[in-house]
């Protein structure tokens, strides 16, 4: 196959079109082709206004996103990996700190503290939900622990309140949320953002608010960190060529914000379209041996990924593959046991749950213009799957 492939097409690594997968895991130009119109415009404004970094579009966006996530506050920022670190910054984190988080997690999350120079320390997760086990954090704190950052893992909201508490009872320990998947989730009714005293969101193309490139942005209620938050982004310049305090370069640029702006306007109805499909997949995949998505009472799962928990996951993957259905694994190696954090000096077996999870998990195919009967495909497949291992 593979041979063929480069006979018929020997200057491309690009795939001939029947190799393409019938179903793929993510479909990122029917999400643009939705919009397109609005989009065009919003693109065409900016490029028209001949203002690229900083100006209209992304104020703009900054106070309509502030907005919905029910906070004072949302500077604009390069990508959500920057979010985490200014937002670190701005709570004045850095060298001989340490900042407690999980390690299955995009290992962005894991960058960032590194990158304010704290160092990381890893808690396992909830089987469930595979969020922060909030159980664990007494034995994790000690005298140089600054923050906790709880991610929203796929579009589901971490259990706050308890992580909330003991975060209190220690006094000077932030809470910083890391919603990079979790746009428009909500716990106990409340926007995720809205808890923490700073949170991150990321608008890589995939997430659920997604720009044409990289983007990111900070919320907070806090006013003086909102504007530690608006120096940092641009060389430390309160005014401009003078530098207050050592900052960074990390904007959000006008044509992000713009299309951001027309993004943000349907993210609500687009994430009860994920809803709906993520209900329908539960409805389906009832009766076989997989572990299902749960949700706290409460909350709003926004379903940036489905996924699903098997013992036979990679033969379940590639069943699927060969039945043209894109699938994903978020994440194969847990942040602990990656090349590059191996001298933080986990062992394996000491996040077992992380562990067990890294090998059971499968994102199946979840966008809002996924169609119902190709679910309903999938779902076939799988039970195919099921019955021919003698699973059910
Ligand atoms: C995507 C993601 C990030 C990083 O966002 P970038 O915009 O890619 O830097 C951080 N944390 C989590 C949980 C993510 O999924």
């Amino acid at each position: 196959m593979n041979m063929a492939r480069n006979i018929s097409n020997p200057t491309s690594g690009f795939p001939e079109k029947s190799d393409l997968l019938r179903l793929p895991f993510l479909d990122l130009a029917a999400d643009y082709l939705e919009m397109s119109t609005e989009i065009d415009a919003a693109v065409a404004r900016v490029l028209h206004s001949g203002w690229f970094i900083l100006g209209n579009e992304v104020a703009g966006f900054e106070a309509d996103f502030a907005a919905y996530c029910g906070v004072n506050h949302a500077v604009g920022v390069a990508s959500g990996t920057d979010a985490l670190l200014l937002a670190l910054r701005a709570l004045d984190i850095g060298a001989g700190d340490e900042v407690i988080t999980v390690a299955h997690t995009a290992v962005a999350t894991v960058t960032a503290i590194e990158l304010s120079g704290a160092t990381p320390v890893f808690v396992d997760v909830e089987p469930a939900t595979g969020t922060l086990d909030a159980t664990l954090l007494p034995a994790a704190i000690n005298r140089r622990t600054r923050a906790i950052i709880p991610v929203h893992l796929y579009g589901h909201p971490a259990d706050l309140e308890p992580i909330l508490t003991v975060a209190r009872q220690h006094g000077r320990i932030a809470l910083v949320e890391d919603c990079a998947q979790a746009h428009g989730a909500t716990y106990h009714g409340r926007p995720v953002g809205s808890w923490g005293d700073v949170a991150a969101f990321s608008f890589y193309p995939t997430k659920n608010l997604g720009a044409l490139g990289d983007g990111g942005a900070i919320v907070t209620n806090d006013g003086a960190v909102a504007e530690r938050l608006r120096a940092l982004r641009q060389y430390g310049w309160h005014e401009r060529y003078i530098s207050q305090v050592a900052g960074f370069n990390s904007r959000l640029d006008e044509l992000q914000a713009a299309v951001l702006r027309v993004k943000l306007r349907r993210l609500d109805e687009r994430n009860g379209a994920r809803r709906r499909l993520a209900a329908l997949y539960n409805e389906q995949l009832t009766g076989s041996s997989l572990l299902l998505p749960s949700e706290w009472p409460g909350s709003r799962h926004v379903y940036h990924l489905y996924a699903v928990q098997s013992r036979q996951r990679d033969r379940l993957q590639e069943f699927l593959k060969s039945s043209g259905i894109g699938t994903a694994v978020h994440y194969p190696v847990p942040v602990h046991l990656q090349p590059a954090y191996r001298r933080l000096g986990h062992q394996a077996g000491s996040l077992p749950v992380t562990e067990r999870l890294a090998q059971q998990l499968l994102s199946l195919p979840l966008y809002p213009q996924l169609q119902p009967a190709q679910i309903e495909t999938i779902c076939d497949c799988i039970m195919a799957f099921e019955k021919q291992t003698g699973q059910i």
